[in-house]
């Protein structure tokens, strides 16, 4: 038995797929962050969980010689990046090791593969999310919200996005002062601007800002927008995006365009697409590409196949496959990505695909009812996972091969369990790095009807 407070000494086993370090102390696991597979440390024993004990590092006696200086000042405090201390082609490696652990844990025997990692893992994120505040001065200040909290961490530059980015954040936050619109203070439920959330395309270079406000009304958003606009001309469309609910989720229901056409369009796998606010658009455009080409070739298509692309959002892999196969259905439960999805189908002259908006389960529990042929499935569900009425709804559907994607490995390797009960079954796990310094690593693998 471990007591809060005391200090212990160990050395990190290895990283978990939460990027957490593991200590053996004695019979006990102690779970501590920002640590390295190999070092020797002191922790303080922080609390006790179900799994053993959490622990903060005290000191590194033996640091590894993998260790780095993180190239971002507050990346301990932001907390967005788990791994700026460690150098990029050992991440890769920590990433592949805790999936192989994952799997063994589990009871899943799946060779996996070393993870296809980035060129230059900087500046890959198409989105950023940054909220707003008072600092003691009264000045306003823009940044991340501190992990497990509503602290924001102000910032100038985040090399995980284009610079451009960056500056759009500067400005809105120096106009906020100027025109002395008030940043929502969550506590007090007052003030107008939650968030900002941008997205860029970055093969068109396309930039949509989406301003997040607690009440419908935006006073000064006229000067506001001229001076935004005058100082960034790239800005392609402006969103007001109206969220008046106590909540943690970023965008509301109701929105407005403010400037431009209201979406920004992006071209992916050599189509262009059209990605409104709310639709899912992955974070890593050239690590998507790739992991889309895995996805098309795990499948061997003849061309005569009807393709389901499960969870499909904009469209983007079922487009991508559709001159491979004879038809795709895809499914996605948000109406404005199935919206985006279909726009997209006519822009691309992509004749043999149609969309349903429908939670993926239910979808294809009717499909089975109505014996829906279907040959293959691609299935891309979120974080989450998938559902028991989906993995038998697939199983109703007989198709013999299915893709799965995922961005939660642990999610997965559940699933994979009870596709194996359905009977289908996976041999190999490929991994992509869409997410590049964090524990996020993307998985992809090829189940088999047997
Ligand atoms: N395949 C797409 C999107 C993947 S993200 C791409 O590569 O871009 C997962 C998607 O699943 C999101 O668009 C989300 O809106 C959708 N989704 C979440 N739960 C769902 C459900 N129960 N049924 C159908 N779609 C769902």
């Amino acid at each position: 038995m471990l007591r809060v407070d005391q200090i212990v000494k160990g050395s990190v086993e290895q990283l978990d797929v939460h990027g957490t370090g593991i200590l053996a102390i004695n019979r006990d696991r102690v779970y501590v962050a920002d640590v390295l597979p190999g070092e020797s440390i002191r922790v303080k024993i922080v609390k006790k969980i179900k799994e053993g004990y959490v622990g903060t590092v005290v000191q590194i006696d033996v640091p590894s010689p993998l260790r780095i200086e993180p190239p971002c000042k507050i990346s301990k405090m932001c907390g967005s990046c788990h791994y700026l201390h460690i150098d990029y082609a050992h991440q890769l490696k920590i990433k592949k090791k805790a999936v192989i652990s994952l799997c063994m844990e589990e009871h899943m025997p799946l060779h996996v593969h070393d993870v296809i990692g980035m060129k230059d893992p900087y500046a890959y994120r198409n989105k950023i999310i940054a909220g707003f505040s008072r600092d003691k001065k009264g000045a306003v200040v823009t940044g991340f919200y501190e992990e497990h909290s509503h602290r924001i961490i102000p910032y100038e530059r985040c090399r995980m996005h284009d610079a451009v980015c960056d500056r759009i954040i500067q400005t809105i936050r120096r106009l906020l002062q100027a025109y002395r619109i008030e940043p929502y203070d969550e506590d007090r439920r007052k003030g107008i601007l939650r968030h900002v959330l941008i997205r860029k395309g970055v093969v068109t270079g396309n930039i949509m800002v989406v301003l997040v406000t607690a009440q419908k009304v935006f006073p000064g958003v006229r000067n506001f927008l001229r001076d935004l606009l005058k100082e960034h001309p790239e800005i392609r469309t402006i969103i007001q995006n109206i969220n008046m609910r106590k909540t943690s989720v970023v965008l509301g229901n109701e929105e407005k365009v403010l400037y431009g056409p209201g979406y920004i369009e992006d071209v992916l796998c050599g189509l262009r697409f059209g990605i409104s606010s709310r639709s899912f658009y992955q974070i890593n455009h050239d690590q998507c590409e790739a992991l889309y080409k895995k996805a098309v070739e795990l499948l061997q298509l003849k061309g005569n196949e009807v393709l389901l692309d499960a969870y499909c959002g904009i469209g983007t892999i079922g487009m991508y496959a559709a001159s491979h196969v004879k038809e795709v259905i895809g499914v996605e439960s948000n109406k404005d990505a199935v919206k985006d999805a279909q726009a997209n189908a006519r822009y691309n002259r992509i004749k043999n695909i149609r969309f349903i908006c429908d939670d993926a389960g239910s979808c294809m529990v009717g499909m089975a009812q109505r014996k829906q042929h279907v040959d293959a499935v691609i299935m891309d569900p979120p974080r989450s996972g998938s559902t028991v009425k989906f993995m038998e709804a697939v199983s109703r559907l007989k198709p013999g091969k299915v893709v799965y994607i995922s961005c939660s490995p642990k999610t997965q390797i559940r699933d994979l369990k009870y596709f194996a009960k359905l009977g289908y079954h996976a041999k190999e796990l490929f991994l992509f790095d869409m997410f590049p310094h964090t524990y996020h690593v993307e998985s992809i693998v090829l189940m088999v009807m047997k």
